[in-house]
């Protein structure tokens, strides 16, 4: 019996070959390739720099440190997220602020996080974390323009949507984690993203002291930069400038994310031509697919319906081995921010959405016949 699953990694001989190669090389951690996948990763996605650590949720964390997050901040998100997005900010004693979603894209709306701005004294919130959800862009033109009136940063949540774009004010396309609009993004390489290291993240940003922060950070705050340092004794000699962690991404893992990287467009060429003949096949159906139809730069990190009987549908489609998965349980009503004094009922949109959505299988190695097993499967059940 076929199993098919929601996301799947594509590993072949030729990203197997080069961590054998790694393997063999001098270097299990910090080495050349290290460097090398920073480069290539910051060219693809059109940043000037790029930090790898060793996941998504530690480039959150080590973003959220850059940027000097600490108890008197407040910063706001999606709850329609993995919960990292805001445990990074509780991670530095921060307080995170939920607001509710633009239903049409299941993201961050940029009204409501306005009116959250305009109901507050300036000086309340110190930043915002946009998601984009499912690989949707979003539109950070509008949040920057937001950001700067009430002198808040950006991190852009950018690990569905390596390689996806939205076409701003001027008609330019504007590249997820390129820079341009967020202070920084970050990027995960969990095999079920779009580029798999195992596990891995990655922090861009086009700010060079950002940069060093992150570098600083990733690595115990220690550097033996001879130009960086207050003393000097010799060559052993380092100093340890900031508390910092070991977040550091391995050679092995970097030598992987290069050879996926370079199969990254192909991989989403496919992604976007499931998602038009999901599209296609669900149109005039019970299955709502307007969530997914948005935008030419979406990445399809996932394609997400929303149906009346989805917990049917979700049975159903596991006793025919396809096991499709919700994304996401609304942040703001998990026990530990229920905890700190969130509920349900604060974000209607966001709750309404959750009863609603599933993300179907999706990923570059999904076969034709598998796929229209699935629609066929959704088509018989919902
Ligand atoms: C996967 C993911 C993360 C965390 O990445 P890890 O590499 O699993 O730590 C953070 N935010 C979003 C939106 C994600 O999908």
């Amino acid at each position: 019996m076929r199993s098919i699953p929601y996301g799947k990694q594509e590993i072949d001989s030729k990203d197997i070959a080069a961590v054998v190669d790694a393997l063999q090389s001098d270097f299990l951690t910090q080495g050349p390739r290290i460097l090398a996948f920073e480069k290539a990763f910051a060219e693809y996605v059109g940043a000037r720099y790029a930090v790898a650590v060793s996941n998504g949720t530690a480039a959150l964390h080590l973003a959220a440190l850059a940027l000097d997050v600490n108890e008197q901040s407040n910063v706001i998100t999606t709850p329609i997220t993995f919960a990292a997005s805001a445990n990074c900010i509780r991670y530095c004693g921060g307080k995170v602020t939920f607001a509710d979603i633009d239903p049409k894209t299941a993201t961050l709306d940029v009204a409501s996080v306005k009116a959250l701005l305009e109901a507050s004294p300036k000086g309340t919130y110190t930043g915002i974390i946009p998601v984009d959800y499912a690989g949707y862009p979003v539109d950070l033109e509008a949040f920057r323009k937001l950001a700067d009136e009430y002198g808040l940063w950006i991190i852009e949540d950018a690990c569905h949507a390596p390689g996806g774009y939205f076409t701003d004010s001027k008609g330019e396309k504007q590249f997820c984690g390129n820079g341009k609009f967020a202070e920084l993004a970050i990027f995960s390489f969990h095999p079920v993203k779009h580029i798999a290291c195992g596990e891995g993240g990655i922090v861009t940003t086009n700010d060079p002291a950002l940069y060093d922060r992150l570098l600083l950070l990733r690595t115990h705050g220690i550097t033996k930069d001879p130009a960086k340092l207050q003393e000097n004794h010799g060559g052993w000699y380092y100093e340890m400038q900031d508390l910092g962690f070991n977040y550091r991404l391995t050679d092995f893992q970097a030598a992987l994310g290069l050879t996926q990287l370079e199969k990254a467009d192909k991989g989403l060429a496919r992604r976007r031509e499931i998602a038009r003949y999901y599209t296609e096949q669900f149109a005039g159906t019970n299955v709502d697919t307007s969530v997914a139809d948005n935008g030419e730069g979406h990445a399809y990190h996932l394609y997400v319906i929303k149906v009346k009987n989805r917990k049917q549908l979700y049975d159903k489609l596991r006793e025919h081995h396809i096991y499709a998965q919700v994304h996401y349980i609304p942040v703001h009503t998990l026990p530990y921010y229920q905890g700190l004094g969130y509920g349900k009922g604060q974000y209607p949109l966001a709750e309404a959405f959750y009863e609603e959505c599933l993300s179907l299988p999706m990923y570059p190695g999904l076969s034709q016949e598998d796929l229209d097993f699935v629609i066929q499967t959704v088509l018989q059940y919902a």
